[in-house]
């Protein structure tokens, strides 16, 4: 038989698929099956469309044998089977859908991995086999077909016997290398588990003969007279894959504890879920999935090392472990399956951000994941607690993100501290309990509750009866930032420089004040130079003789907070106001001290930044000075 090319395409990918250095070879096996279990619902099909086909749903097999001398593994199916041309277009080239788009991602090796995630159909068999044999005789006709390749050269057709329709893919094992054991393929133990996690729920039977054993009684019996009992091995036709899988079962006959079951063993929580989410969509696109919102965060979920993505069948055959582009990045933490007759295995084939079918099914799932929140923060606020303390950085981040455009999904899920209460609210909830005359909704952020607590500017705000939320976590105030507002009522930082607190005829009365103590603030300003912007009367201390506030864009939390990443940027600085109550005792001793000893004036104004700088928190830029500074008065 004359050797024929591989076409040119084909030669390419095949030889980068087998001399990559490759970690998934092992999908190999879920490839071949899922063609065999393809052929055989082509053939279901069609004993169920024409009259002259006798064939039943229980007529249908895939078997799996293994040839340990021969380093064969036989994956046989009696579906339709193939034609010699079949073979010829299906087998000599890889001309199917997008195997273009896909060499073009496999420019570089660092894409090579991109085989394991999509699968290379009948070719992956290449990744564990030197020699694959292929016979297969169309269902109806009598004669079979045999095609033979091993590997790159090319391959040969030629007619061969076989007794049943459908399809015998031999695949020869390659030989062990130092750093490859490929011996394991013959395993009938590693074949069964390759089965049973890549194609469980294949929904034809999957059989292998497994040496089972077990005690049996022999039949004699020893001197006691008790039956004699041995270790039996016998070998067992046995149905390998599950052929159901749970969300495909009718919802009544799964109970919540089931999926609870299925997603500790599946994704390897000690810990259940707070809640599930089970979809059962017909449409545009049709799926079901079971969906898992956590407890608790995985060990490295907010490292880099965290995959985000749900499990992507296709009736039955996982297409995918982990598919990021079927969940929005916020809900990145939410673990399932989804299952959709609709993607055929040839989505593999395509780059899956642009499939608009999985595109339809993110926007639904991201609707129902939502939701789910909604309900659960509703009807069981301790369980929603306990998950936003894990993951409520994440949706923070998730408000953050792309310049908010997932602000309004997310805005009512998230929660704060609330001064007046104690515990953690919603925006919502604040917004309710706003009391007649309330515009703004404070916040103040701080490194602790505590420390945001002894702002000296929350008290005048909290005399009036509103409420201050306290923002701790990093993201909390960019999130806040990126929110602008809530239902109408604008963020306030209580650190920033109007809190819209005084009524319009307040406020002349307090620049008037202002100007008339103009001399002073201009001779602290002079004193402290650029380190401030300004220097004012405050309209927010009470008992408090000094604070810090800012002006413009950057807080000083945002200071902090961008100084602390290494290699941040050093510019982010806030624009500070050193604040003076001018009520209080200690602006009356600077006012003295300029007109009788400037120098002892000038002491006091550095102290008074020094004080405001402690309180807000922020680290001093001489503590030595300060330390004289303050000794000198004694
Ligand atoms: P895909 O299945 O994604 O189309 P493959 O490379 O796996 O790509 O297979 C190419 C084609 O070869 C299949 O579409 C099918 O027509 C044919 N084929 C492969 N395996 C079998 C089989 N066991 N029985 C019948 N046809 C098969």
């Amino acid at each position: 038989m004359a050797k024929k090319e591989f076409k040119a395409e084909s030669k390419q990918l095949l030889n980068l698929m087998i001399n990559s250095i490759y970690t998934h070879r092992e999908i190999f096996l879920r490839e071949i099956v899922s063609n065999a279990s393809d052929a055989i619902d082509k053939l279901h099909y069609r004993s169920i469309t024409e009259a002259d086909i006798p064939l039943s749903r229980e007529d249908f097999r895939i078997d799996i044998s293994i040839d340990p001398e021969a380093r064969t593994v036989t994956v046989s199916d009696n579906g339709v089977g193939m034609t010699v041309e079949d073979m010829e277009a299906n087998l000599g080239v890889i001309a199917h859908s997008g195997s273009l788009d896909f060499k073009s991602t496999m420019e570089s090796v660092d894409d090579v991995d991109i085989i394991g995630q999509f699968g290379v159909g009948f070719y992956s068999s290449f990744l564990v086999s030197d020699r694959v044999t292929v016979r297969s005789r169309p269902y109806g006709q009598e004669q079979a077909w045999e095609w033979v390749s091993d590997g790159a050269d090319g391959y040969t057709v030629g007619e061969c016997e076989k007794e049943t329709h459908g399809t015998d893919v031999v695949m020869h094992i390659r030989d062990d290398l130092e750093d490859e054991d490929y011996g394991r393929y013959l395993d009938e133990y590693v074949i069964e588990d390759l089965v049973k996690k890549y194609s469980d729920y294949v929904r034809w039977p999957i059989h292998m003969q497994l040496e089972r054993g077990s005690m049996e009684e022999t039949g004699e019996t020893d001197e006691e007279g008790n039956p004699k009992r041995e270790w039996v091995t016998r070998t067992e036709d046995t149905v390998v894959n599950s052929m159901v899988p749970i969300w495909q079962r009718p919802r009544d006959e799964v109970s919540d504890d089931d999926c609870r079951a299925f997603y500790r063993e599946k994704f390897r929580d000690y810990e259940d879920p707070v809640a599930i989410i089970r979809v059962n969509a017909e449409g545009a696109v049709s799926y079901r999935a079971m969906l898992f919102i956590p407890r608790v965060a995985p060990y490295n979920f907010y490292s880099r090392d965290f995959e985000p993505g749900l499990q992507l069948y296709s009736s039955g055959v996982m297409i995918m472990d982990k598919c990021k582009d079927l969940l929005p990045d916020c809900f990145r933490f939410v673990r399932g399956v989804v299952d959709s007759p609709d993607l055929s295995l040839n989505i593999s084939r395509e780059i899956l951000q642009h499939d608009r079918q999985l595109t339809t099914i993110r926007n639904n799932l991201e609707k129902k994941i939502r939701n789910e929140l909604a309900r659960l923060l509703s009807e069981d606020r301790e369980s929603y607690e306990v998950f936003h303390s894990n993951f409520g950085t994440q949706l923070k981040y998730g408000i953050v993100d792309g310049f908010g455009a997932k602000a309004e999904t997310l805005r009512d899920l998230v929660l704060f501290d609330s001064f007046e209460k104690g515990s953690k609210i919603t925006l919502r909830e604040y917004v309710d309990a706003m009391p007649e005359g309330q515009e703004r909704i404070y916040y103040a952020s701080a490194e602790s509750i505590a420390r945001a607590k002894q702002l000296p500017q929350a008290e005048q705000v909290r005399d009036r009866g509103y409420d201050i939320l306290g923002l701790v976590e990093d993201v909390d105030e960019f999130a806040v930032r990126t929110l602008r507002e809530y239902d109408g009522r604008q963020f306030c930082d209580i650190s920033g420089n109007d809190l819209g607190l005084e009524s319009d005829e307040e406020r002349k009365d307090s620049d008037a004040r202002e100007e008339s103590e103009r001399e002073v603030l201009d001779f602290v300003k002079d004193v402290l130079g650029d380190r401030v912007e300004s220097v004012r009367l405050s309209r927010v201390l009470k008992t408090h003789a000094v604070c810090l506030s800012t002006v413009g864009d950057v807080s000083l939390e945002m200071e902090r907070y961008f100084s602390s990443i290494p290699g941040g940027p050093e510019d982010v600085r806030a624009r500070r106001v050193l604040e003076i109550n001018a009520d209080h005792p200690a602006f009356d001793a600077l006012k003295r001290a300029r007109i009788e000893d400037p120098d002892r004036a000038g002491s006091m104004a550095e102290i008074m930044y020094a004080q405001a700088v402690l309180i807000a928190g922020m680290p001093m830029d001489d503590v030595l000075d300060y330390s004289e500074r303050i000794f000198g008065l004694f």
